[in-house]
C-alpha cells in the first residue's frame, strides 16, 4: 500500500544534534522524518515532502518483478541449496492469507506474499530460501530449519518479519517501539546549503 504524502501518518522529529542530515524511515504504519532543530517551518514542509518522495521511489526499486524474483531463487539455491531446490514457478501472490509465502511441494511452485514488496531484500531472501528449502523438506522439521539457517540472515530475517507484524498489531497507538532499531530501513540526505 502507498501511503507517503499521507500526512497524518508523518511524525516529525526536530533534532538539535542534526545540522545538515535529513533523515526519514517507515515505522509501522507511521513514517518518521528527523530534521534539524533550526530548519524554518517551509523548510520542514519542503523537507518532509521531499524525503517522502524519495523513499516512495526507493521501495519502488525494491518491488522486483515475476522473472526477477525466479532468477533471485536460482541464485538462492546455487549459493545455499547447492542448487538442489528446482521450482517450476516463483511468483508473487495477493492471495496469501496470514503467510509470507507458500510451498507446492508436488508441483514445485512457490509463491510469495506480496505484502514483502518494498521491504528489504534480505528479508525478501529469507523467505525464498524458506519456500525452496520446503521443495527439500516439506514441513519445519530439524533437518528443513538446517537447511535454512545456511542462510545466514535467517534469524534476523525472522526477526523482522515478527517485529512488523507486532508494529501493524499496535498500530494506531501511542508508544510504538524507539526508532534506534538497527535494521530499520532509512533514507538520509544531505541538506544543502540553501
Ligand atoms: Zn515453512
Amino acid at each position: 500500500m502507498q501511503q507517503s504524502h499521507d500526512l497524518s501518518q508523518v511524525e516529525v522529529r526536530r533534532s538539535r544534534r542534526r545540522v545538515r542530515t535529513v533523515s526519514a524511515w517507515r515505522d509501522g504504519e507511521r513514517t518518521v522524518v528527523a530534521i534539524p532543530a533550526g530548519f524554518t517551518r517551509s523548510q520542514e514542509r519542503e523537507w518532509v515532502d521531499r524525503m517522502l518522495t524519495r523513499l516512495a521511489a526507493q521501495e519502488r526499486r525494491r518491488r522486483p518483478s515475476d522473472e526477477q524474483l525466479a532468477r533471485r531463487a536460482k541464485e538462492l539455491s546455487e549459493r545455499y541449496l547447492d542448487g538442489r531446490a528446482r521450482p517450476t514457478s516463483v511468483a508473487w501472490s495477493g492471495n496469501q492469507g496470514r503467510r509470507w509465502g507458500s510451498c507446492t511441494p508436488s508441483d514445485g511452485s512457490i509463491r510469495l506474499s506480496d505484502r514483502l514488496q518494498g521491504m528489504p531484500r534480505w528479508v525478501v531472501d529469507y523467505v525464498l530460501v524458506h519456500e525452496l528449502a520446503h521443495l527439500l523438506h516439506p514441513g519445519h522439521d530439524e533437518a528443513f530449519w538446517s537447511t535454512v539457517e545456511r542462510y545466514p540472515r535467517t534469524q534476523r530475517a525472522r526477526g523482522y518479519l515478527e517485529g512488523y507484524v507486532y508494529a501493524r498489531s499496535q498500530a494506531g497507538e501511542r508508544g510504538l517501539p524507539a526508532d534506534d532499531d538497527v535494521d530499520r530501513e532509512e533514507v538520509d540526505e544531505v541538506v544543502d546549503g540553501d
